[in-house]
């Protein structure tokens, strides 16, 4: 059987950066599911579509293609066949994913299409519903967690870098709107699994995190 490594967690706590360096060492293919809900809420929006407009979104679903592929070494997403990449983490596409995010349908319709991405080859997922939803029986389940001031003050960095044009009290108020709307939403919200390991990285540098998750994977 491939092996499911499923990695949880509230919002910006590092989740992909430590996804993408365990997919690396191990050689599993790492899938960003956030990145999913994020390229369907960018249709959405492109598509003048409201996100309380249940049945034009659900009428819709069968028209969104979601794929990733390698550019220049790099994973780029990929929504009916366009680079949305970038795209898909400015402000616009985080306010409104975790409204996106909480429709029954829409979860169902990436849940099985992650399903579909773990055929037959060992991956690394991180998401919300992984180790509960998606993969019940991932062989190994990491929940993360971390200070939201640091995680604030993390993401505020990164988008600078990317460019963006943000405030840090944007970016405050934009996780804490998630991890609210994640927490409390009736479908998969984002909690713990039972067997999952707690991972908190408040104090913990990257190499220090991959040792943690390395050793995990070895147990
Ligand atoms: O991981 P990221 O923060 O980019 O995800 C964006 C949003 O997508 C989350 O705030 C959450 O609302 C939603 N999401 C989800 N289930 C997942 C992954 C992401 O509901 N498995």
């Amino acid at each position: 059987r491939n092996i499911i490594i499923a990695i949880d967690g509230y919002s910006s706590c590092g989740k992909s950066t430590v996804a993408k360096a365990l997919a690396n060492k191990l050689n599993y293919i790492y899938i960003d599911s956030g990145a999913m809900y994020r390229a369907l809420t960018l249709y959405l929006i492109e598509h003048h579509i409201s996100a309380n407009d249940i049945e034009k979104i659900k009428s819709h679903l069968s028209d969104i293609e979601i794929k990733f592929d390698l550019k220049d070494d790099k994973t780029i997403v990929l929504l009916n066949g366009k680079d949305v990449t970038s795209k898909i983490r400015e402000m616009n596409v985080s306010e409104l994913v975790s409204e996106v995010s909480s429709i029954k349908e829409v979860r169902k319709a990436m849940v099985v299409q992650q399903q579909k991405m773990a055929e037959n080859q060992n991956i690394v997922m991180d998401g919300r519903d992984i180790g509960t939803v998606v993969f019940p029986n991932a062989q190994v389940k990491i929940f993360m967690m971390a200070d939201p001031k640091v995680r604030a003050d993390r993401r505020f960095k990164e988008l600078q870098l990317a460019g963006k044009n943000v405030t840090l009290e944007e970016v405050f108020e934009n996780l804490a709107h998630r991890d609210y709307q994640d927490t409390t939403r009736k479908e998969s919200p984002l909690t713990r699994s039972e067997e999952a390991i707690v991972l908190d990285n408040t104090n913990l540098n990257q190499e220090q995190q991959l040792d943690f998750v390395i050793n995990e994977v070895k147990k």
